[in-house]
């Protein structure tokens, strides 16, 4: 069944750039996906606006059932911890350790305070810690993070998201900025992260080898549209 349903989606920025013109599709729930197109295509404007971080100018989306792009701004939190987003810059607090990071997804602008672990219930950070060992940072749990190398940093990034029980994981070029072995470790996590915990991944992606060996689902996006939607292995070179 359909976790997230896009239909005719738009998004014009200014005057004359059109970002996203007429796109539909649809992920199934525990689905690995992942988006590939050349950059400029559309591909993180897509993201943003299904987490809302900006708003699309046309069509709808349904994620979870729950209508996204009618969601009222007070609410935009609950659907925030559904849907965990992945970034290419990691986006982490440097200053404060990988625990903290992990637990500071829940924590929002609190997040600047130190002391963040003292926020948090024996539990929370239990659950963290376990999420952590899980992705291979069990040494680097008290570490800053800006100690880390950057596959180290992403999988903090990744532990962020899940600790908030998402449904779904958007990934926004999540190895752009890493070398080919931390770019295959953060990939076979995303992949256990959909095939072992049934989260369903959004992945963007420049690489088309690495989409065509990890995705169940190829979107293809080039000047804000979807030009391919299928399984990698039905993938022609044309496409
Ligand atoms: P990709 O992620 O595939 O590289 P983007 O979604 O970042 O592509 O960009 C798609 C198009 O939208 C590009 O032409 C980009 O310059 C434009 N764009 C993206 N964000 C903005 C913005 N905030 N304001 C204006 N134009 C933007
Ligand atoms: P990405 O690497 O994800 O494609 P970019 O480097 O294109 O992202 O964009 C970084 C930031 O700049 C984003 O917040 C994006 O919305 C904004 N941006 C991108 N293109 C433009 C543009 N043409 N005009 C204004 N802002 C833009």
């Amino acid at each position: 069944t359909a976790l997230l349903e896009i239909n005719h989606l738009s998004k014009q920025f200014g005057n004359d750039t059109k970002a996203l013109s007429d796109v539909s599709f649809s992920v199934n729930e525990g689905e690995f996906v992942s988006i590939i197109g050349p950059s400029g295509a559309g591909k993180s404007t897509l993201l943003r606006c299904i987490n809302r971080m900006i708003d699309a100018s046309h069509g709808e989306i349904t994620f979870d059932r729950i209508d996204v792009m009618n969601v009222k701004k007070k609410d935009l939190k609950k659907v925030r911890t559904k849907i965990g987003m992945i970034f290419q810059h990691y986006n982490l607090v440097n200053r404060l350790s990988v625990i903290e990071n992990t637990l500071h997804g829940t924590l929002g602008k609190k997040s600047t305070l130190a002391g963040v672990l003292g926020l948090y219930s024996q539990a929370e950070k239990e659950q963290a810690i376990r999420i952590l060992s899980l992705l291979g940072l069990e040494d680097f749990i008290y570490k800053r993070a800006d100690q880390l190398s950057g596959g180290q940093k992403q999988r903090v990034g990744i532990a962020r998201a899940l600790v908030q029980d998402p449904r779904m994981l958007l990934c926004d070029e999540p190895i752009a900025s890493l070398d080919p072995n931390s770019a295959k470790t953060i990939m076979d996590h995303l992949r256990t992260v959909s095939t072992t915990m049934g989260i369903t991944v959004l992945v963007n992606l420049h690489q088309v080898d690495v989409a065509l060996k990890y995705s169940d689902t190829i979107i293809g996006i080039n000047k804000g549209q979807v030009v391919y939607n299928g399984a990698p292995k039905e993938m022609t070179k044309e496409d």
